[in-house]
């Protein structure tokens, strides 16, 4: 991609209305622009980044074996009354009349949807256990749409649904989630805890969190000092406690001293039972032919809210620094002079399809801008690897190799792949 060509708006002031620092960068840095409150378009950087977390959470349910499928984004009252939500979700619940005046609502979550899929083709704990998901667009209208993409009312996640002939299988699929998980927020590269929660209104018993800790994050919550162990604190806090008086105090697993932090919620697994299957009436027939009441899980994660998240785990005053399997580019190639010197413009898209071929994704500076804009850009966007072909270059045959994390390296042109090797080893 040229940058010249491709379509990112970077601005050089912070816009007014953005208070946390990922929604100042991804505005800065061109990836999103408001539309409406809690509503956004993403542009081309946003968006790569977006798909590249997208794909790693589809590769890791795949590799579980759960099974994709789109539900619709427009559902009818009709199941929305079947769970009593259509009344419960309140104003949250976006409601929308077609021409026949008929009720809908945008979709903010989609137990009721699959439930009623489920009941109507799945006959026999022999096609059992079954893990279907999506990645789909919700919408909740918010009480307080902040934070940009951190929590908008149109958002994008990934929802998946287990549906199991005891409490047993139940398990074994909340089990295997729980490790996808870890491991989508390993290869992406971020730092979380798994906090116990609340079930809060979608009811049923067991409930963890995935959270990514920043300073920004809106909830907060208890950890050991010295274990994995950590819990919202609004299971811990006893009627007249504050958040102060837990610092400190032994933790409930015996093991080290409670610390509060902040977490950016990310992910949620929950185990339903039979909540939903038995007010929608969703069972199969068990070994014996008797009817059996579905038991079931829902496995939700916040893609669009995890670019925030990752920004506001991965920066610093200069701009965004990408972890490197989610960056929307691998290279960024700055070529000083592009413009004015015929030897700058062809050592540069040289390299830019050499890399290219190498399997990297490349952007190309090749803007009529000087040396200071193209580093502020550069690093702003936060692309991991800077290549800066300029003076250098015409002079001596050099080439500058710049990693956003601060590192640089100078060598000859044609020596690109030893360069890299050497950035690896420093
Ligand atoms: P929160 O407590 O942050 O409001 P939630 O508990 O209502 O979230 P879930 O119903 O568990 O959210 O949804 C699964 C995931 O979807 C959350 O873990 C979060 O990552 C993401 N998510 C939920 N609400 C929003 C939102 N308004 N904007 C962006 N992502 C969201
Ligand atoms: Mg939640």
């Amino acid at each position: 991609m040229f940058w010249s060509k491709i379509f990112l708006p970077t601005l050089k002031d912070t816009p007014q209305d953005a208070e946390v620092v990922s929604h100042k960068l991804m505005l800065r840095a061109g990836m999103i622009r408001k539309v409406s409150s809690g509503i956004y378009t993403w542009l081309p950087l946003g968006l790569r980044v977006l798909r590249k977390i997208e794909n790693i959470i589809r590769e890791e349910m795949n590799l579980s074996e759960a099974q994709e499928v789109l539900m619709p984004m427009v559902q009818p009252r009709e199941l929305w009354e079947e769970t009593q939500r259509w009344e419960k979700m309140g104003s949250e619940l976006l409601r929308i009349k077609d021409r026949h005046d008929r009720d809908f609502c945008l979709g903010p979550t989609h137990e009721e949807v699959i439930t009623d899929l489920i009941r109507n083709n799945v006959k026999s704990y022999k096609e059992l256990p079954l893990n279907i998901y999506q990645i789909q667009t919700k919408f909740r209208d918010e009480v307080r749409p902040r934070y940009g993409v951190m929590r908008g009312r149109e958002f994008l996640m990934k929802d998946s649904y287990s549906f199991n002939i005891n409490q047993s299988s139940l398990d074994e699929s909340y089990q295997l989630m729980r490790e996808t998980y870890k491991k989508i927020i390993d290869r992406l590269g971020l730092k979380y805890k798994i906090v116990k929660a609340d079930s809060g209104a979608i009811g049923g018993d067991v409930s963890e969190e995935f959270h990514v800790l920043a300073e920004n994050g809106e909830d907060t919550i208890a950890v050991s000092d010295s274990s994995e162990f950590a819990i919202n604190t609004e299971l811990l806090l006893k009627d007249g406690e504050d958040l102060q008086s837990l610092q400190g105090k032994p933790s409930p697993d015996g093991k080290g001293v409670i610390e509060i932090k902040k977490g950016i919620e990310v992910g949620h697994i929950f185990q339903l039972g039979e909540v939903y299957t038995n007010l929608m009436n969703a069972n199969v027939l068990d070994k014996e032919g008797k009817a059996q009441n579905l038991y079931m899980g829902c496995y939700g994660i916040g893609v669009s809210r995890l670019v925030a998240a990752a920004i506001e785990q991965n920066n610093d005053d200069k701009g965004i620094i990408w972890p490197e399997s989610i960056t929307p580019f691998d290279v960024n190639i700055v070529a000083i002079g592009f413009e004015k010197d015929e030897k700058i413009a062809s050592a540069s898209i040289n390299m830019y399809e050499k890399l290219s071929s190498m399997g990297y994704e490349v952007i190309l500076d090749d803007r009529k801008d000087g040396y200071g804009t193209k580093m502020k850009d550069a690093e702003l966007i936060g692309i991991p690897m800077n290549i800066i072909i300029g003076k250098q270059y015409l002079e001596k045959n050099e080439i500058e190799l710049m990693h956003r994390d601060g590192k640089t390296s100078i060598g000859a042109y044609e020596d690109i792949e030893t360069i890299f090797e050497h950035f690896k080893n420093l």
